[in-house]
């Protein structure tokens, strides 16, 4: 089961966006055949859980595709339609001269890499591996599985202690991140896309936000302007 399915048409569906009165009427109208699972292509059936849970599940039974790969696939998938949506068209698998990045696209003369990074790898090649985009004129951003997230930010907490502070913990702490590298992780069960000092983003706001330029390094990555935030700058006094 999963929150999100695609339709053959490729339009992105996430259960979430549904109320109940949409998803009956999805339920009683949609065509077998014309939604696929994310993860294997089967076909996926919208239902409800006994907790009035909106999902979709495989048309015949479970899934055999591996959670990592689901994972990889959902996340992929989730983002591209998002881009798409916002008149942006990604490659995926684009080769460079010494890279090859899950999700390739541009956007206002400015070239962007998305690594949907589910296998480890050491702290210095995260770095080396971005320099390479770099060198290209890319700027490239990680989204990890949530416990490659966790040792690469452990690394980058002793890489900075070691490199700013000479290995003397500073009294006001270290925030575990740096402004070489742009990482994050994917929620495995909301697919927010989340990080140090409470970075807690949809989607849909972290790809705005992105390509409006308005993910900024201020000590530790966070979006700026997004309303997602603070919703009283919305309010109009009358
Ligand atoms: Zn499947």
């Amino acid at each position: 089961m999963s929150d999100f399915a695609v339709t053959i048409d490729g339009e992105f569906l996430d259960s979430n966006f549904f109320d109940d009165d949409s998803w009956n009427d999805f339920k009683k109208n949609y065509e077998i055949g014309k939604i696929k699972m994310l993860c294997c292509d089967a076909n996926a059936i919208p239902k409800t859980s006994m907790r009035f849970t909106r999902f979709f599940a495989h048309q015949n039974g479970e899934c055999a595709t591996a959670p990592e790969t689901v994972w990889h696939k959902t996340a992929k998938k989730f983002i591209i339609n998002q881009l798409s949506k916002k008149g942006i068209t990604a490659v995926e698998e684009k080769i460079g001269p010494d890279w090859i990045a899950d999700i390739y696209f541009e956007s206002d003369d400015k070239k962007y890499a998305i690594e949907i990074q589910r296998s480890p790898q050491t702290l210095q090649t995260y770095l080396e591996r971005q320099e390479k985009y770099n060198n290209s004129g890319v700027e490239a951003i990680w989204l990890l599985k949530h416990p490659r997230y966790k040792t690469v930010t452990k690394a980058i907490y002793h890489y900075i202690l070691k490199n700013d502070y000479n290995n003397k913990f500073p009294s006001g702490g270290i925030m575990p991140s740096i402004k070489s590298l742009p990482v994050f992780y994917i929620d495995e069960v909301d697919f927010r896309i989340k990080g140090v000092g409470k970075f807690d983003h949809s989607v849909p706001n972290f790809i705005s936000a992105l390509v409006e330029n308005k993910m900024i390094f201020d000590r530790w990555w966070k979006l700026t302007d997004t309303g997602e935030v603070n919703n009283l700058t919305n309010y109009a006094p009358i």
